[in-house]
């Protein structure tokens, strides 16, 4: 019996224990004896894929393309017959089904007996993606993502590399994985920042993406509702091919927005106005679901001393405590650094420490006070650490078993949920004064995607924003999805202060930990860059200045931001100025280097 159990298993190469003891009665002990022997081995595996329903759509049938996804396909067939690198952008308005436009190009090439790779940002918030594509393709899928252990990593790798598998969808690393070949690569959502890699090497996907596309002279597709100004603009040179999905298919309409203006009102209402409660609660009665999305968790941003106004602040990092009353403790989101909260005040001792502003956590205590009758679900980086809750908050709000979920960006990604007709965005202004050129763009994306949620489905869907700046032209340009119309104001802005893409830049940060020698090289640097400003052309500096963290995990940061004409004026630079000044200050500074910076904290 061992041996059948066992010629069974290697058949298969792989199989779940329960079915085996589908075929064989009880195997259990002999499989244990097996794994002692080690002729095979166990592993507990998480299963994406098959843990969600999909109630009322069913995605293994085919649907008829729309005209404009026609198109594109048929532009992308060309492309894919010619077998040579071809770069394009698909822009598609949120719900205009460019996931059908992926499925119906990869089927093409694995008809063909062709390979393909789908890069999405984050792969634990796309389950349905994963069950759609699976559905669809008839084919093995190997996921990569940072989730696999180094043995499930090499087992994808093997299999990848001997061609057993064809298609891949995967995080940013799966652009790593030793393809024999490569027919189709798309980069899902193409202007997400998740694509850049901050730790250790730094590189951008997309950008990785375009370069390996090139080297297999494979068609590489990038998609997006919002997508990257630099994307749209090599559109417009004729670096890409530009293909659009201007409307949603079907019945689907792009949802009514209403503007609420808070900065007359007061307290909770500048949180939750009484025209969002007012759709919550017709929404509950219709048994539709809402989400409220703010980007902001925790309890409050800070407490206050309303005595004498002590902030408390981290002693590592430049920035206020967040109060976090679940856990009665207030949090530093920079560094991790902990310590109790009570009302008691530091300095002077009084009982006056009080919460000012709102964050998730906050919002959801507020909803249930309001709501008791409601299920009201919170999905941030606080509630989903646990293994799963990730995964079952998704499936219960698909599952319809969810009234309102309130959470942070994590929120917005990519989520396709017909029932939810209802999306309320609390502080739309929270990243528009970012210290950051990209700032304008990443509101557009943020609002745009958020909107884009609502009435997905047959019902008609209605948003909500709640904004300090009612009349901001970002604002007011993502709540009708116009991308168009942003990209041209953008545009604009970046030609005439010379950022990317007429530009490239990077962020030289130095730190210490001590601020005296930080000083004594911000002289250092300046005097060296100025001097080397004069020699080289095209090259311009901005600064030395602190961070906008001025001091981050106990150290003292500056940085100086280098605009070059393209990367090769800008790496001779680097290559020269760096060397310049590591012989001034030695040790003391520590220098990173972050071309084509997108965290300009
Ligand atoms: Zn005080
Ligand atoms: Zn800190």
């Amino acid at each position: 019996k061992q041996k059948e159990i066992l010629l069974f298993i290697k058949e298969k190469r792989e199989i779940e224990s329960n079915l085996i003891a589908r075929k064989f009665k009880s195997p259990y002990a002999q499989i244990k004896k097996l794994i002692e022997k080690e002729w095979i081995y166990k592993e507990k595996r998480e299963i994406f894929t098959n843990s969600i329903k999909d109630p009322g759509l069913s995605y293994g049938k085919k649907i008829t393309l729309t005209e404009p996804q026609k198109k594109a396909l048929n532009k992308i067939e060309e492309a894919l017959n010619l077998k040579i690198f071809s770069p394009f952008l698909l822009y598609g308005i949120t719900g205009s089904g460019k996931t059908e436009v992926y499925l119906a190009a990869f089927e093409k090439v694995l008809k063909k007996g062709g390979k393909g790779l789908l890069l999405v940002p984050e792969i634990a918030l796309t389950p349905q993606l994963l069950s759609r594509f699976k559905n669809r393709l008839n084919t093995e899928i190997a996921l990569l993502h940072s989730g696999l252990s180094t043995r499930e990593r090499f087992d994808q790798w093997m299999r990848i590399k001997r061609g057993e598998i064809s298609m891949v969808i995967g995080a940013r690393s799966a652009l790593f994985a030793p393809f024999s070949s490569l027919d189709l690569i798309v980069v899902d959502e193409e202007h997400d920042t998740a694509y850049k890699q901050e730790e250790g090497v730094k590189y951008h996907a997309r950008d990785m993406a375009l370069v390996l596309g090139k080297m297999v002279n494979a068609v590489v597709l990038l998609g997006s509702a919002t997508p990257s100004v630099e994307s749209f603009y090599n559109c417009e040179i004729g670096k890409f091919n530009l293909l659009s999905l201007p409307e949603r298919p079907g019945i689907s309409s792009l949802p009514e927005i209403e503007i609420v203006d808070i900065r007359r009102t007061k307290n909770d209402s500048q949180f939750l106005s009484k025209k969002l409660i007012a759709a919550l609660k017709e929404n509950l009665k219709k048994r539709e679901q809402s989400m409220l999305f703010l980007n902001r968790r925790g309890f409050a941003p800070f407490v206050l001393c309303r005595s004498c106004g002590e902030v408390p602040r981290c002693p590592n990092c430049s920035v206020s405590l967040t109060l976090h009353r679940d856990l009665k403790k207030l949090l530093c989101h920079y560094c991790g650094y902990s310590t109790d909260f009570s009302n008691l005040c530091p300095v002077c001792k009084k009982e006056e420490l009080i919460p000012v502003g709102m964050g998730t956590e906050q919002i959801e205590k507020k909803l249930k006070d309001i709501f008791p009758e409601a299920t009201i679900k919170r999905m941030d980086k606080d509630t989903v650490k646990k293994r799963n809750s990730l995964t079952n908050i998704l499936k219960a709000l698909r599952e319809k078993e969810i009234d309102i979920l309130i959470g942070t960006q994590m929120i917005i990604k990519g989520h396709d949920y017909p029932n939810v007709t209802l999306v309320g965005i609390l502080l739309a202004d929270l990243s528009l004064n970012f210290p950051d050129f990209r700032s304008g763009e990443k509101t557009f994306q943020l609002l745009t995607q958020a909107a884009g949620r609502a009435g997905r489905g047959e019902k008609k869907g209605k948003v909500v924003i709640q904004t300090f700046n009612p009349f901001n032209p970002i604002i007011r340009m993502a709540t009708t999805q116009d991308y168009l119309s942003f990209y041209k104001e953008e545009i604009k802005f970046r030609k005439e202060l010379n950022y990317p893409p007429y530009s490239r830049l990077a962020l030289i940060k130095f730190s210490t930990n001590n601020k005296q020698i930080l000083f004594e090289g911000f002289n250092i640097i300046k005097e060296t860059a100025e001097k080397m400003v004069k020699e080289s052309l095209n090259i311009e500096i901005i600064g030395p200045s602190f961070a906008p963290l001025s001091k981050l995990k106990g150290r003292h940061r500056g940085q100086i931001l280098i605009k070059g004409k393209n990367s090769s004026t800008i790496h001779r630079f680097l290559k020269k100025f760096i060397k310049m000044i590591e012989k001034r200050v030695g040790k003391s500074i520590e220098i990173k280097i972050d071309v084509d910076p997108y965290n300009m904290l």
